[in-house]
């Protein structure tokens, strides 16, 4: 068994009673040694070595984390236990994360510039005439990804451990690092290796929705859709038609809750659905969605099944002490739209930015405090959109009348402007007055008609 432990902590030594220095929110440390910090109360530096941070989870959220820690100068260890991990996806990305996080183009596979929103009746609506010629959404394979960001975290000074993360003993004092236990892989022979430990000063969970970490610090649960998705190979002729163009597909036989989609991907198509509420009925949605697109993928080949549990809100608790939870395992993803990528990522930078910010690029010390600071930031940022995308899915995704009237909706080119704008760009886009009203007024016609539609159809027991 391999370790990788600590040189002692020369700024502290043991005498009496002092908790955290900075921190005053923390509940996770109940010192039953008495201590006396040395080095000032407010500013715990680190003696013969930086900051140490181990990133659980090489996915998108762990590898944009181990990049931002290692370019600051903090020891960074990032413990991915597949390397070569296809985490079943749709890949879609928005534009401004191609930007923000300097992706090379070549790692997108195809360029979406026009979506199909089909009705539960089939009506089809195009949307996408508003993009202008440089906007797309990247469609991206997740093992090309995910590896790229990982290799740059590593180019970058990251230590990168191919290992299953096991457990972590929690330390009793703030000053104590944390001993994570984990399973060495062996990469040449794809053997399970040896067991080993880590000792570090904080911790990130990047490990998705099944999280570990997120149990080793009791973070609580959340309500998951379950998403299938089938690889299809279909014939070249029929990938024309999929060349830049991605569907959805709303209706009860899809998903009670979800959409179903048909994504285009390097040489094939993805195909898929999702649901929190009916998840044993997956596999009949998936059939249905697949019946949908029958048409457009008539002669293809299934080269992949997958299933993935896809999280609804944020965990109860995304943080203690010095572990916090990014991406998927602390519950980034939004409702409506099923999208977690660019959050992830996102999420991945924030975290690993508050710890390069409170330990003044690895110096010193952090403590909760510290790491509460992208708690803090992230919910200013983001917890608008997660709400109104939650408020659209509660209104347009509960019946099929109320679905055909969010598909009329998306014909309006304002709707769609308004759409694409904060999907690829993640800001709310600024609104037009007039066009706002216009806005309500139709969707307030819609949803009449919806329900009209709906009383009628209750009535004749449809
Ligand atoms: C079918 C499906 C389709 C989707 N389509 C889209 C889409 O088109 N666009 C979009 O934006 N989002 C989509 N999502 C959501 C998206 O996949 C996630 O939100 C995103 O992957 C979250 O990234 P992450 O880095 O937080 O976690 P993950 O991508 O899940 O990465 C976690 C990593 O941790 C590793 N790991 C886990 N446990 C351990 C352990 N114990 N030890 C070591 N390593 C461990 C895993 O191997 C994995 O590499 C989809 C999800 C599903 C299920």
């Amino acid at each position: 068994m391999s370790s990788i432990a600590f040189k002692p902590f020369h700024g502290l030594r043991r005498s009496s009673a002092v908790p955290t220095p900075t921190s005053t929110t923390t509940t996770l440390y109940k010192p039953a040694v008495k201590f006396h910090v040395s080095a000032a109360k407010t500013s715990p530096k680190l003696s013969n070595r930086n900051l140490r941070v181990a990133i659980i989870g090489g996915g998108p959220a762990g590898g944009s984390a181990a990049e931002t820690l290692a370019k600051a100068g903090i020891e960074t260890f990032l413990i991915e236990r597949k390397l070569d991990n296809c985490k079943p996806c749709g890949g879609a990305i928005p534009l401004c994360m191609v930007g923000e996080f300097d992706l090379p183009l070549d790692i997108i596979d195809r360029r979406v510039t026009k979506m199909k929103m089909i009705s539960p009746s089939n009506i089809a609506v195009d949307i996408g005439q508003t993009l202008k010629p440089h906007e797309y959404i990247g469609m991206v394979r997740r093992e090309v990804l995910d590896a790229y960001l990982r290799d740059r975290a590593k180019e970058n000074g990251a230590n990168v451990i191919n290992g299953l993360f096991l457990k972590m003993d929690m330390p009793k004092h703030w000053d104590e690092p944390y001993v994570l236990h984990y399973t060495e892989y062996d990469g040449k022979k794809g053997a399970m290796g040896a067991k080993a430990t880590l000792e570090v000063d904080a911790v990130i969970g990047a490990d998705g929705a099944n999280s570990r970490v997120a149990k080793a610090i009791n973070a609580g649960d959340y309500d998951y859709a379950i998403a299938f998705q089938e690889r299809i190979k279909i014939p070249d002729d029929k990938m024309v038609y999929y060349e830049n163009l991605a569907e959805m597909y709303v209706g009860d036989d899809v998903s009670p809750d979800f959409y179903g989609w048909v994504f285009p991907k390097c040489d094939h198509v993805a195909v898929g659905t999702g649901t929190v509420t009916h998840k044993n009925d997956i596999k009949k949605f998936q059939l249905a969605t697949r019946n949908r697109a029958k048409d457009k993928i008539l002669g293809g080949k299934i080269i992949r099944v997958e299933a993935h549990p896809i999280p609804e809100h944020p965990r109860p608790r995304r943080l203690s002490g010095r572990v916090a939870l990014v991406g998927d395992a602390a519950g980034y993803v939004t409702k409506c739209s099923g999208e977690g990528i660019y959050f992830a990522a996102k999420s991945g930078r924030m975290c690993a930015e508050a710890i390069v910010e409170g330990s003044q690029n690895g110096k010193k010390m952090v403590d909760e405090g510290d790491l509460r600071k992208y708690l803090e930031k992230w919910d200013k940022k983001y917890w608008p959109t997660y709400k109104v995308l939650d408020v659209l899915q509660k209104v347009f995704y509960r019946s099929n009348p109320a679905r055909e009237a969010f598909v009329e909706m998306c014909a309006d080119e304002y709707v769609q402007k308004m759409t694409f704008d904060s999907y690829l760009y993640k800001t709310v886009a600024p609104g037009n007055p007039l066009e706002d009203l216009k806005l309500a007024v139709n969707t307030i016609g819609s949803l009449v008609r919806a329900n009209a539609l709906r009383k009628e159809m209750e009535k004749l027991n449809v």
